[in-house]
């Protein structure tokens, strides 16, 4: 199941990708599928939480499209935390990042807001990284506690980022600058693996990390020296050795987590509830961490090089709306993925709100997607762009296999779109 993701191997990891969807384009060569996977964190994460699952199948069984998401994404959140994504930032020259840190909600998986000053922010070597998994493995239980289970593994992936950079060789021999990256990145995944591992039923997290950094730190010495000898393709077997060592402990970690609370969850899909709205701040009243991004909601831009175009939040006297400008290809608003509207296969919903266009094209939209957020069927309903404010309503029914509704507002090919007061009700 987590294998089949990944159509083929990545043969290289770091290009420049400023149109793509994804940072790092590795995935795009890997044929990753999924609307919500993220994997612009340091790819060796997604490979090494891949290969634990690997050894889970029970686990992986029981979450899902869970296990999916935790491996092609939320592996990666304290690696994807920084205000400069959805702006035009320091990764990618001439390109705007993908907003993934509002995407996922990832300051609040990562208990710490950069933009906000909120919380505090945990080093990524094993001296300070041990709190983050200690930290967010608690609030994963916290949350299967409450019942909350996606959120449950959406901070356990935030401890399993933690856990891997332990041990990381640069990370566990903290060697910054220059040598960095080429000790780190590992060129060909291929070897991560750990087949016939039996995960261990409990972890000490204290120990686990002790061994981790040990066994990272001593591997870092012959990495350095072959660096320093530029003989580069004789360092994978030392990276591998340490990317292994983290998916056993990966799967000792994932293992108890399952242990703990398999009988307490259930990934099974629920039918959505009738005659309540399902939109979290569907009329974009409460602003977010920015004033310009209403709280729950993210904007999307497909031609993330063009930097005329803006879509924004605005306060308006009776409230708040969406205001797009200059748009040549497709801008989007959409609910954040902890917020999509979740049902059952054949479950119909009507998506209304307001729009107002001149000329160009916009209205509302729905994608369906599975358990995974991979698309099934989607949906759009422009307004007619007479200039006027037009109620639109879109009436969606999920197909097979679709089990989340992600709704929306976009436009295209105008110089202006408003939208106002969304609203997704279960048809009656
Ligand atoms: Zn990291």
């Amino acid at each position: 199941m987590v294998d089949c993701d990944l159509v083929c191997l990545p043969t290289r990891f770091r290009e420049p990708a400023p149109r793509g969807p994804y940072l790092w384009d590795w995935a795009n060569e890997g044929g990753l599928r999924g609307l919500g996977y993220a994997p612009t964190s340091m790819a060796g994460h997604h490979f090494i939480t891949r290969a634990a699952l690997q050894v889970l199948p029970e686990t992986v069984a029981w979450l899902r499209g869970e296990a999916r998401l935790l491996t092609w994404c939320y592996c990666g959140f304290p690696d994807m935390n920084w205000a400069q994504y959805g702006t035009f930032g320091t990764e990618i020259k001439g390109a705007r990042m993908p907003d993934s840190r509002r995407e996922w909600e990832i300051s609040r998986y990562c208990r710490y807001n950069q933009l906000l000053g909120e919380g505090h922010f945990i080093g990524h070597h094993p001296k300070q990284a041990i709190a983050g998994v200690e930290g967010r493995y608690q609030d994963a239980c916290r949350a299967a506690e409450a019942g909350e289970g996606r959120d449950a593994i959406r901070f356990l992936g935030a401890a399993t980022h933690y856990l891997e950079d332990c041990g990381s060789p640069p990370h566990a021999a903290e060697i910054g600058g220059p040598r960095h990256m080429p000790a780190e990145s590992v060129r060909d995944p291929s070897g991560i693996a750990i087949p016939g591992y039996r995960p261990a039923t409990s972890i000490d997290f204290p120990r686990t990390v002790g061994h981790l950094e040990a066994f990272a730190i001593e591997r870092c010495q012959h990495i350095l020296r072959l660096l320093e000898e530029e003989r580069i393709a004789e360092i994978l077997p030392y990276q591998i050795a340490c990317a292994n060592e983290c998916a056993k402990a990966v799967a000792d970690m994932v293992n108890q987590f399952f242990l703990a609370y398999r009988d307490r969850i259930d990934f099974a899909p629920q039918p959505a509830p009738v005659g309540v709205e399902l939109l979290h701040n569907g009329d974009f009243a409460v602003a977010g961490d920015a004033p310009t991004c209403p709280d729950g909601w993210v904007m999307y831009w497909e031609d993330r090089a063009d930097a005329q175009v803006s879509i924004e939040r605005v306060s308006t006297p009776d409230g708040a709306e969406i205001v797009a400008r200059d748009v040549r290809e497709r801008v989007a608003c959409l609910p954040t993925w902890p917020r999509v509207v979740r049902g059952v296969p054949g479950q119909a919903f009507v998506v209304a709100g307001e729009v107002c266009c001149s000329g160009g094209e916009a209205g509302l939209e729905a994608i369906c997607m599975d358990d995974a957020t991979c698309p099934v069927a989607e949906a759009r309903k422009p307004a007619s762009g007479t200039g006027e404010w037009e109620m639109l309503e879109l009436t969606v029914t999920l197909p097979a296999k679709g089990e989340i509704l992600r709704p929306g507002v976009y436009a295209r090919g105008t110089s202006m779109a408003r939208f106002r007061n969304l609203s997704v009700q279960v048809r009656a």
